[in-house]
């Protein structure tokens, strides 16, 4: 249980260790650090390692600090007495003393001392296994012996521990090391304590999986430990050996350990005050912090992967099982290997959530790359270490946070990549992509290939249209494409709720009447996802919350009627009514899919004296203005059977969208721009509440067009009474929406859903 909040202080050097003694001052604390300590004699503080003051607070949460009572404080300084390690559960504040919510370092693995022994053991063990050499002479020490003992039953297969047993402990480890050696002779010197035990995992082993899983848990904690809190500390080893150290656990391959030699090599040459020591420093301090080995995975089990899809989201039956497919084909090894999953859809419909669904059932680690607004191939490759910024690429920064090789990892908007430069990163987001190449991955900053194969990488992008073709062919495209209403309502009530609660501290999840809820989400939502609808929850949760503190009530109110989401969401932003006024005549009303899911467009056209050209404005792309001229084509050729007056379609015609359908989507406005010339050249308005999409084609036959379970939902959204969708495309209409759908083959047809009284003379074309 996280105690109460503890005055939270950053330490610029090393941390101390439980036990130890030490009197800090400038440059270590900073000024109003020392300032705040001093008024804490006697009292107890959390020093958390930093490496710069904008660390905190966020930084920080879930770093491990030390636990200390403030001894005293002397013009000299002040002096701290380490008590324990914590880790930070959360920390809060705008100056110091910031305040953190410590948790106590979790109980020690089976059998060990205490934490500093064991780790400082394993450390010993692991210099012994790197070096290929006798252990270190601990007989003497208890403790380690102890510690020794546990970590060596960590690290041994039940069969080893019976093998090991007859032997002096010094000599066990010493076998021990020669043993992990030989079960790497790849690794050869560089094993380190990861990959011995993933070798140790693939023999087989009495051992049962959860306890090995448990043993390699406490393993890695055990090392990440290591990273902040050094037994080395405080000794006579300097901060150069401490690095090398660092480097020796990390278990470089052969080539980055060759530069991290050289590297070491020319810093202990060099003052530190050299202008190049800390460009190196940061190099070798990146090198020993990105994981070079993958840890043991569970093998893939989909039945999991499922149960945490279904249990974490409502709705997506589709998308789901493709994901779970696409999974099966990579356990077997197939052709998707080498392909990327993409997931494809508007904000807010789910897509962050089910890759890290995705990554904690298979017993992966989550991260996420944004790939948004990345112009140049650096900010993915990072930047050479002789560039003043040098840096690492995002790639491998991502890697470096999670703490794995072998992630889940989340290219976010894949379909926001800039690609207007001349260094464009598609060409490095190729290399990390391609199974052929990402083993070599090459980073401008880290100047060694590193193996990205082990990673399983998952796209995002809200528009398929707007993603590199390079790219686009290798992706297995997902696509989730919103909700319909009542899907919202059961998300919100199955999660949503449920979700906000907890983030808000409420009691009990929150009641909300139906009423309530459709309120919500006619009147103050408009989105396919639910994103926008999540917000306003979260408002009444807040507003509740506030509440309950001001004044002090302990009972839990009633439901949320809609007054109450009146009050606290104001008056409703869309309504119903209001939407569809008249349209004048020359105005029809098409369907799009962008960015955000589908989405009404006004197709205009007018009749303006002229010689009989076509003009188009608006953001027509180019298919879009082919699909006008084929349509007006049409309709001259066909004037007297639609009984159109041919002397008014011989003037200029101009053509407007004023909110322009996205170019790729062009031909699927043919139906709409035909509604609207026909309206502008008989004078009669479109019917507002007919919404169409289709592509038509010279001779009026109406062709299937993309996205229409998208266009279909924000026709139901905008509250339109019917749809015109090409025939072709049946089966792509959701069922069960509450709007009308009418199936249509020809140009004819649509007319005739249009204006059915007087039908069209010519009866059927195409
Ligand atoms: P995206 O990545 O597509 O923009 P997110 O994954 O961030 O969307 O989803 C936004 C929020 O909506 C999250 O809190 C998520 O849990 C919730 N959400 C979306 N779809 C569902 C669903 N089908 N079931 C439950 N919650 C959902």
């Amino acid at each position: 249980m996280p105690t109460p909040f503890t005055p939270l202080l950053g330490l610029q050097e090393d941390g101390i260790l439980p036990g130890e003694t030490r009197t800090l001052g400038s440059p270590a604390l900073d000024a109003a650090s020392v300032a705040v300590a001093r008024g804490l004699v006697g009292k107890q503080v959390a020093l958390v390692t930093i490496s710069h003051a904008s660390e905190l607070p966020l930084l920080v949460q879930q770093r491990w600090a030390s636990l200390c009572e403030v001894r005293g404080a002397t013009d000299a300084g002040i002096t701290f007495e380490a008590v324990a390690r914590v880790k930070l559960a959360s920390v809060r504040g705008l100056k110091p003393p910031y305040e953190a919510e410590v948790d106590p370092a979790p109980p020690l693995p089976v059998g060990a001392t205490d934490l500093s022994t064991l780790a400082a053991a394993a450390h010993k063990v692991l210099a012994a296994v790197h070096a290929g050499a006798r252990p270190p002479s601990h007989t003497a020490d208890a403790g380690v012996r102890a510690a020794l003992g546990a970590l060596q039953r960590a690290l041994c297969s039940a069969q080893d521990m019976v093998s090991l047993e007859p032997y002096p402990q010094a000599e066990a480890l010493e076998r021990l090391a020669v043993l992990l050696t030989q079960r790497a002779p790849a690794l050869k010197a560089s094993v380190t304590l990861e990959s011995a035990v993933t070798e140790l995992s693939r023999h087989p082993a009495e051992i049962p999986r959860e306890l090995r899983q448990r043993l390699w848990d406490q393993t890695v904690e055990i090392l990440r430990r290591l990273d902040v809190y050094d037994p080395g500390t405080g000794s006579d080893e300097d901060d150069l050996t401490r690095l090398q150290r660092r480097l020796q656990q990390a278990g470089l391959p052969r080539e980055a350990r060759e530069v991290a030699r050289r590297e070491l090599r020319t810093m202990r040459a060099m003052e530190t005050r050299h202008h190049d020591f800390p460009t190196y420093r940061g190099h070798l301090d990146f090198m020993a912090r990105l994981p070079w080995h993958p840890e043991v995975l569970p093998p893939p089990d989909l039945g999991a992967v499922a149960a945490a899809l279904d249990r974490e989201h409502s709705a997506l039956g589709k998308p789901k099982q493709r994901v779970l497919e696409y999974l099966a084909v990579r356990a077997l090894g197939g052709q998707a290997r080498s392909t990327i999953l993409c997931l494809a859809g508007p904000p807010g419909v789910g897509k962050t959530t089910i890759a890290s669904a995705v990554a904690s059932a298979l017993g992966r680690r989550f991260v996420r790359v944004a790939l948004g607004g990345v112009h140049d191939e650096s900010e993915l490759r990072g930047h050479r270490l002789t560039y003043t910024a040098a840096a690492p690429g995002r790639i491998l920064q991502g890697l470096a946070t999670c703490g794995s090789c072998a992630p889940v990892m989340l290219l976010d908007e894949i379909d926001k990549l800039g690609t207007d430069r001349q260094r464009s990163p598609v060409g490095a987001l190729h290399e990390v992509l391609d199974p052929e190449q990402n083993t070599h991955f090459h980073d401008n900053f880290l100047g060694v290939p590193f193996d990205l194969s082990h990673v399983l990488f998952i796209c995002t992008a809200n528009d398929l249209g707007s993603i590199h073709p390079t790219l686009l062919d290798r992706l297995e495209v997902v696509e989730l494409d919103g909700y319909h209403a009542h899907e919202k309502v059961d998300i919100v009530r199955r999660h949503l709720l449920m979700r906000l609660q907890k983030e808000s501290g409420l009691p009990q999840a929150l009641q909300v009447e139906d009423a309530a809820l459709a309120l919500i989400l006619e009147g103050h939502t408009r989105e396919s996802g639910v994103r926008q609808l999540r917000r306003q929850l979260d408002a009444l949760h807040r507003a509740r919350a506030l509440t309950r503190v001001r004044d002090g009530t302990a009972e839990v109110l009633g439901p949320v009627t809609p007054d109450e989401v009146h009050a606290v969401l104001g008056p409703r932003r869309y309504t119903r009514a209001a939407r569809l006024p008249q349209l004048p005549p020359g105005v029809a009303v098409g369907l799009s899919v962008g960015t955000d899911g589908g989405a009404l467009i006004h197709v205009e056209a007018a009749l303006v004296p002229g010689k009989g050209t076509l003009h188009l404005t608006g953001r027509l792309g180019e298919v879009m203005q082919e699909s006008a001229q084929l349509v007006l084509a049409h309709l001259r050729a066909h004037a007297t059977r639609y009984r159109l007056d041919a002397a008014a379609l011989a003037q200029d015609v101009h053509v407007h969208v004023p909110e322009g359908a996205i170019p790729k989507d062009g031909p699927s406005a043919g139906t709409a721009l035909l509604a609207a010339l026909v309206s502008v050249a008989r004078q009669r308005p479109v019917p507002a509440e007919v919404a169409m999409t289709g592509e038509l084609t010279l001779t009026g036959r109406v062709l299937a067009v993309g996205g229409v379970r998208a266009k279909v939902l924000a026709a139901e959204r905008a509250g339109v009474r019917q749809v015109l969708v090409p025939a072709d495309n049946a089966a792509d209409v959701p069922p069960g929406v509450k709007v009308e759908v009418g199936l249509v083959t020809t140009a004819s047809e649509v007319l005739a859903a249009l204006w059915p009284d007087p039908a069209p003379a010519g009866g059927q074309t195409g």
